[in-house]
């Protein structure tokens, strides 16, 4: 088994480079990244006394635009884990067809142990360390896992004093007011639903008869839930940290969340999340399930939008949804997603279903640049024309060349990469 995501990024560029025969050089120069630096970063804690953290900026590619891909913040990050992800999001922007290459940052650091102070100096001390490499005309940073709006206004701030002029478009992910983007905050998850309406289509459901179960209940998966309850689709599990539930007479997402903020509780909703389970009986429609269940219910369309890694080898034996599409970043292992293809179960990547976030994060930057401000209409009636083509664009090439989604999505951007690097 391969654990280290950068070998594993690099098994997914061989597999597509193996289907379209890609050039042996440019072949070559896409299993290395364009520049890794590793920084120092030292910081005054309340205490008095200085801490360094490190830090990383791997830009990968930029054959496609400028280098473009979130910070993440957090104890377990490392120079492997940044290079892979810089490499996807090079994947994830080629796929959705955005004129911007992959890179991504990150400082090993636990936020939740520091005040809102010592975040502060971090994240200012980080942009001291790279700020020559960024810029709205290099590379554009914006929030990924622990990372937020206010660190990017932060980070914004900092870049434009070494800099000496402003620069709005140097990081996405902006507070609104502060050169964000309208509908940046849920354009992961209405991304998404664009993917499942174009997959409900060519596997002829109705949304109406369409089951689906969705395994996370924060930013990208409370809005997934809300906008497809809307749209007709029969909502039957949610789930959180704290566990799930299930209806097989279907759930209704605003409910589910207004229990959860309250704390209230409503016949098989829950108490300070999305399930009661000391409420629950056990012969009714509605159940309590836990989060493992989730993934092993028989539904129509499984959506893990939490954490990565949880459709493994062990549990993929039991998976009986008859799609999956992925909202959550690598939520499926290499090992997972060969059973799938076995099952016939059909898995909507990741670097497509969720690269809706990333196309708001580059309609963001696409304002900025022009000093321009869209309507949340103007911002979804593109993201709607990116997605749709994009799925498209990926169906047609898993058809042509007999592959799993996945396999397809790299094939359609290895390509694109490819045909803007000169060797
Ligand atoms: P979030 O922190 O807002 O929400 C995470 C949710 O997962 C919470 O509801 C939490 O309770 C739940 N959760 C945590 N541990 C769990 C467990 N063991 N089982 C079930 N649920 C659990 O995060 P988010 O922004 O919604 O991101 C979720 C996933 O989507 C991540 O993989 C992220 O990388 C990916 N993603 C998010 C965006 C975005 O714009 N938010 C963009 C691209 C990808």
């Amino acid at each position: 088994m391969i654990n280290n995501p950068f070998q594993n990024a690099m098994k997914q560029l061989d597999n597509a480079a193996g289907i379209i025969n890609l050039d042996k050089d440019i072949h070559e120069v896409l299993k290395s990244p364009d520049r890794v630096v590793t920084v120092s970063i030292p910081v005054r804690m309340d205490s008095g006394e200085v801490k360094v953290f490190q830090g990383f900026r791997s830009q990968y590619n930029n054959a496609l635009g400028v280098y473009k891909g979130g910070i993440r913040y957090h104890p377990g990050v490392n120079i492997d884990e940044v290079k892979a992800l810089s490499f996807w999001m090079a994947i994830k922007c080629a796929v959705v067809n955005i004129a911007m290459g992959g890179a991504k940052g990150g400082v090993i650091v636990n936020p939740k142990e520091l005040s809102e102070g010592e975040i502060e100096r971090l994240s200012r001390g980080y942009v001291q360390k790279i700020w020559r490499l960024i810029g709205s005309d290099k590379d554009v940073p914006a929030p990924d896992v622990y990372t937020t709006p206010q660190i990017m206004a932060w980070m914004r701030d900092e870049y434009e004093k070494l800099a000496g002029y402003p620069d709005p478009g140097v990081i996405t992910g902006k507070p609104l007011g502060q050169g964000g983007s309208e509908g940046r905050s849920f354009s992961t998850a209405q991304g998404g639903v664009y993917c499942v309406e174009e997959l409900v289509k060519k596997m002829n459901w109705k949304p109406e008869g369409t089951t689906i179960a969705i395994q996370g209940f924060g930013n990208a998966g409370s809005h997934m839930a809300k906008i497809l309850h809307k749209s007709g689709y029969k909502i039957v599990a949610v789930s959180d940290s704290k566990g799930g539930v299930y209806n097989k007479d279907g759930i209704d997402p605003e409910k589910a969340e207004k229990l959860k903020n309250d704390g209230g509780r409503l016949g098989c909703y829950c108490v300070g999340s999305v399930c009661n389970v000391e409420e629950m009986k056990t012969d009714g429609p509605c159940r309590a399930i836990d989060n493992h269940e989730i993934l092993e219910l028989d539904v129509d369309i499984l959506i893990p939008a939490a954490l990565e890694n949880v459709i493994t080898a062990e549990n993929v034996d039991r998976v009986k949804a008859k799609a999956i599409v992925e909202l959550a970043n690598g939520p499926t292992t290499p090992e997972a997603d060969v059973i799938l293809k076995e099952k016939g179960i059909v898995a909507v990547p990741d670097v497509l279903s969720n690269a809706g976030g990333v196309t708001g994060s580059y309609f963001e930057w696409e304002q900025n640049v022009k000093n321009e401000h869209w309507t949340e209409a103007e911002v979804l009636e593109k993201l709607e024309k990116m997605m749709r083509e994009a799925f498209d664009n990926v169906w047609e090439t898993k058809e042509k060349y007999g592959i799993d989604m996945r396999t397809a999505a790299f094939v359609v951007a290895v390509e694109r990469i490819a045909k803007n690097i000169k060797t």
